[in-house]
């Protein structure tokens, strides 16, 4: 299999040109090609002599990868089937509002976080995610030319996949390629504290913390990752850093009837984020088969976020999108498809 072009860094792509004997400065003119325009092969790279062309194709290809199935919501929210370099699957879901358009992105192919209200965690983990292929599901949507927002909130942990993650971001950001903001790029954890330091430390895309309870007892049995990084040294890490008026840090808060809404999880929430500059986004959970967790009433979140935000916790209510194609919040999977097997 030929070697992906698209993915390259511009520092690799410049040690690249130079081991094949052409000048530094068509690495920037393959950038170009990659992130700014609209071809998809490198014999469309008109600017680049027949010769350098030729060279090229003999080793690489260009690298875009075409999902193999689109299904549109009731409400407009896509979800895109992607197949992957290691012949598995991956999801990403564009969700369109008024003025923006936002694609959520996954990271791996399914998690080993093991989140007890997730579908993703029903997949088990099946593999990461390049650079290339994360930033493949920005390019090769039909609203590749409109994408105003990204959240890294597909499949998988984003901070269990550091390095492709990183990188991703700086071909999002980097003016030799997409030249995005870092603000309109989010990504999501559930605490996974090394990562999240490396991340805060070299990016400046905003960050969201998966939280969805205060309580040590009740956030294990949710989330096993709570027992290596409690969400109490989380948040003490948070605090540490600097989130001014540019950079968000925000929590998500996904609400099971009956178990994380009351009085006693808003006095916890309160004196867990005393201090913090952030917002609560609460999320309604979407029923996922085999578990016995359940989906709370309108009511209930609207409630909920009076409370917190009486306790001055800036909190907002996620509108569920895309839940008829199981593009919502924790149900992506592509757990029983492998390429050729379909
Ligand atoms: S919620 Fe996120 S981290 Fe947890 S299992 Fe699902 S994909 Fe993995």
């Amino acid at each position: 299999m030929k070697e992906r072009l698209f993915g390259k860094t511009l520092p690799e792509l410049q040690e690249l040109v130079l081991g094949l004997g052409l000048p530094k400065f068509t690495a920037r003119q393959i950038t170009d090609w990659l992130y700014k325009k609209e071809i998809s092969s490198i014999d469309e790279m008109t600017n680049l002599s027949k010769k350098t062309r030729d060279l090229l194709v003999e080793k690489f290809e260009f690298g875009l990868i075409q999902p193999t199935k689109v299904q549109e919501s009731i409400d407009g929210t896509k979800k895109y089937l992607f197949p992957t370099v290691q012949n598995k699957f991956i999801e990403t879901a564009m969700i369109p509002e008024r003025d923006r358009k936002t694609v959520c992105v996954s990271s791996q192919v399914g998690c080993k976080m093991g989140c007890l209200f997730c579908f993703t965690a029903k997949q088990g983990f099946q593999g990461q995610l390049t650079a290339g292929e994360i930033v493949n599901q920005i390019k090769s949507i039909e609203e590749a030319g409109e994408v105003s927002n990204i959240v890294y909130m597909g499949m998988g942990e984003p901070f269990d996949n550091l390095e492709q993650v990183l990188k991703s971001i700086e071909i999002l950001t980097a003016g030799w390629g997409f030249a995005m903001s870092p603000r309109r790029i989010t990504v999501s954890t559930i605490g996974i504290i090394p990562g999240m330091l490396t991340f805060l430390e070299k990016s400046e895309a905003h960050l969201a913390v998966s939280l969805h309870t205060p309580f040590n007892d009740e956030r294990q049995k949710l989330m096993p990752v709570q027992v290596a990084y409690p969400i109490e040294e989380v948040v003490a890490e948070i605090k540490r850093w600097d989130f001014g008026r540019q950079r968000r840090v925000s929590f998500e808060y996904i609400v099971f009837e009956g178990l994380n809404d009351s009085p006693q999880h808003v006095r916890e929430l309160a004196r867990l984020l005393d201090g913090l500059r952030c917002r609560i986004n609460l999320i309604r959970f979407h029923p996922v088969p085999g578990t016995p967790l359940k989906s709370p009433g309108d009511n209930i979140i609207q409630n909920f976020k009076d409370q917190l935000n009486q306790k001055g916790i800036l909190t907002t209510v996620r509108a569920s999108r895309g839940q008829d194609i199981y593009a919502a919040c924790g149900l992506l999977s592509t757990k029983e498809m492998n390429v050729g097997t379909k």
